[in-house]
């Protein structure tokens, strides 16, 4: 099947050994390889499809660990390089009893910030049917400047661009600077995901309503989604738009499912682009998404928690 390049950010999460704990609290920590294009990356070959993760790590052992994981997983390293001088990003990240992600961010620079424009395999990545991002690679140079250029290496050889917002606002110098460098993006995507927080993060307006979605709407989009957690998401199309439910499962950890939700999707995308053009197969491929995204919360650490086909269809048919 169709190549999807995601490019961006593959790190360590450091997750408390106990859970509803602050960081300070922690009486230990697990390591979670994640960065949400590579947990993309990996969802895409986990349901059989073909993927390549493009970015920058260490060259020390947690990025020859991390690019292990990669290729157990069956997506290509091809577009992955190493930095001599700079270490693998890490991050410590817990789960507060109240429900919040609290994040502590180890980046002063970390090797994928270090991406430069030259360094950029470019028959690699004129090879995509879909090219993925988010926005953590756009916030510091020499990884912003590759970024752009990888992006419109990938539209001019006809890739479809997919831009899952992904804010990590205290990674920002300001929001201002979030919200201006993320939307100066805007127009190249053809499908973009922002959550219901990106959502009024982005518009300003504190309702997620189809108003304020559709001032994020562009001419040049064939699919906005907003996703809503268990409550499933929204799409807007050109001629369509409208609600797809989740799934009731057993929710155990939130972190990943809009990863997972994510991958499915452009996994069946890939496959068959009729998905964004005819409102009934979208609703089929979305579904199949909030089934992923749905199942990738019923487990702790993301890259384990990514189901294959038989699960998802496990899910779908258990519901109906
Ligand atoms: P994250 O940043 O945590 O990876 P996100 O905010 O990008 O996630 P979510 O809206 O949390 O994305 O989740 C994506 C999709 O996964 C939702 O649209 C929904 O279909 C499914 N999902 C997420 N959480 C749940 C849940 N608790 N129960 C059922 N389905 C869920």
């Amino acid at each position: 099947s169709g190549l999807v390049i995601c490019f961006g950010e593959m790190l360590i999460d450091f997750v408390p050994t106990a859970s509803g704990v602050s960081l300070a609290d922690a009486p230990g920590f697990l390591k979670a390889p994640g960065g949400a294009p590579a947990n993309v990356a990996i969802a895409v070959t986990r349901l059989g499809g073909n993927s390549a993760f493009v970015g920058k790590l260490g060259d020390d052992e947690f990025g020859h660990m991390l690019a292990g994981i990669l290729k157990q997983n069956k997506v290509s390293v091809d577009g992955v390089s190493f930095d001599a001088g700079a270490r693998t990003a890490l991050a410590f990240v817990t789960l507060r009893s109240d429900g919040e992600r609290e994040f502590m961010f180890y980046r002063n620079p970390s090797a994928d910030m270090l991406l430069k424009p030259e360094e950029l395999k470019l028959d690699l990545i004129k090879s995509a049917k879909v090219f993925h991002y988010g926005s953590i690679s756009l916030i510091v140079e020499p990884c912003r400047s590759a970024h752009i250029k990888a992006m419109e290496v990938a539209k001019s050889a006809g890739a479809l661009l997919s831009f899952d917002v992904n804010l990590r606002e205290a990674l920002w110098p300001s929001k201002e600077e979030a919200k201006e460098k993320i939307l100066s993006i805007w127009d190249y995507a053809d499908i973009i995901k922002v959550s219901d927080v990106e959502l009024e993060f982005l518009t300003g307006s504190d309702k997620i309503d189809d108003e304020s979605a559709l001032s994020l709407w562009r001419p040049t989009m064939k699919l906005l989604l907003v996703t809503l957690g268990e409550k499933g998401c929204k799409y807007y199309a050109k001629n369509f738009k409208g609600h797809v439910d989740s799934f009731q499962v057993d929710t155990v950890d939130t972190t990943g499912a809009g990863d997972s939700f994510v991958g499915a999707l452009l996994a069946k995308i890939v496959n068959d682009e009729s998905i964004l053009e005819k409102e009934a197969n979208l609703r089929e491929a979305l579904r199949f998404a909030c089934a992923c995204g749905a199942i990738t919360t019923t487990n702790k650490g993301v890259i384990p928690s990514l189901p294959t086909e038989d699960q998802v269809l496990a899910l779908i048919t258990k519901t109906i």
